[in-house]
């Protein structure tokens, strides 16, 4: 048999039930702007997809012409707009916590309005943690995808674009060429020199490769004295060419060791996306020329010929 106790927590416990119920009820069918803000902010850690349902969401209760979003976010300019400008504007630091996560600012023909201001600050108030979620994912994704000694991206940042430009290649018929680069004889510079010297030479020739390429193409660290450049829009040719001067760029390097210049020569592999080829297959023909050019004495380029 139950004591009183227990009969009171089961009937207070059954009340909180309906009310939750009641609530849901509430939530699920006609849920207010704010509710909903955060309801569908949740269910998504992209920065720019909650931009645009904050965007959204302010616009069906408040009317504005244009919302921009500015933000460094892992060392990167960030920025959203939406919208055609206005003279009139309002503009909001996000912070929480003592931290910033960005800049909201919304514009318009017409002045804003005393309510219509408050009305902005309540829908920002509501979402500034989802946005502080997602600029935290976007930071730990970049993270994930850049090479921790020469900030450069690394090997799955690489697999990700050689899919993407592997499908665009067949799409468009657009030629994308591969270039594997290995330092020669880097153990020795190790042996000789340490591994500080070596690290630091690494990231020296993550620099060198970086300058000597078009803002079009990008370097990626592949393994450990290796690097990978992915050129789009560029036949053998051409990126035996860029092959060329990325090898001179990184055969200029000195590092001072005590009295001693240090330097390194490079070996270049090139193959050019084949139709339908997979993204390893493609990275197997590059390694195929990288190992033929090493077998030939080192720096040097080498192309793995298509045909046609
Ligand atoms: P090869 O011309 O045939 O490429 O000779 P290699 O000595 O460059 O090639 P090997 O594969 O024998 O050695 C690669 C060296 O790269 C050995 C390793 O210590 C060094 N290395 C790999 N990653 C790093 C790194 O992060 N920092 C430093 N300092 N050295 C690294
Ligand atoms: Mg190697
Ligand atoms: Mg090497």
């Amino acid at each position: 048999m139950k004591n009183i106790p227990s009969i009171q927590r089961s009937i207070t416990q059954a009340k909180d039930l309906a009310a939750l119920r009641q609530a849901y009820q509430g939530w699920s069918n006609t849920p207010d702007p704010l509710t909903r803000l955060t309801r569908r902010l949740s269910t998504s850690l992209s920065l720019e997809t909650q931009l645009g349902i904050l965007a959204e969401e302010i616009g069906t209760t408040i009317p504005f012409d244009a919302l921009s979003y500015r933000h460094q976010v892992a060392n990167r300019d960030f920025v959203y707009a939406t919208g055609m400008g206005g003279p009139h504007r309002c503009e909001y630091r996000l912070n929480l916590e003592g931290v910033c996560y960005g800049t909201l600012t919304l514009n318009r023909r017409q002045k804003f309005s005393d309510e219509e201001l408050q009305g902005i600050e309540i829908f920002i108030s509501a979402a500034i943690c989802p946005l502080r979620n997602a600029c935290q994912f976007m930071t730990i994704e970049q993270a994930a995808l850049t090479d921790a000694l020469t900030s450069i991206p690394n090997k799955r940042a690489l697999d990700e674009h050689l899919q993407r430009a592997s499908l665009l290649s067949d799409r468009h018929r657009e030629e994308y060429s591969l270039i594997l680069c290995d330092l020669d004889h880097f153990k020795t510079v190790n042996d000789q020199h340490g591994h500080v010297v070596g690290d630091h030479l690494l990231r020296l020739t993550a620099k060198a490769i970086e300058n000597a390429i078009r803002n079009s193409d990008s370097v990626y660290r592949f393994g450990g004295e290796e690097f990978a450049i992915l050129l789009p829009h560029t036949g053998e040719q051409e990126a035996q060419d860029v092959a060329d001067r990325v090898r001179n760029a990184i055969a200029a390097l000195r590092v001072d060791c005590g009295g001693t210049d240090l330097s390194v020569t490079t070996s270049c592999g090139v193959a050019r996306h084949l139709a339908e080829e997979g993204a390893n297959q493609w990275i197997a023909r590059a390694d195929e020329a990288l190992y033929r050019a090493k077998g030939q004495g080192r720096n040097c380029t080498k192309v793995f010929a298509s045909i046609g």
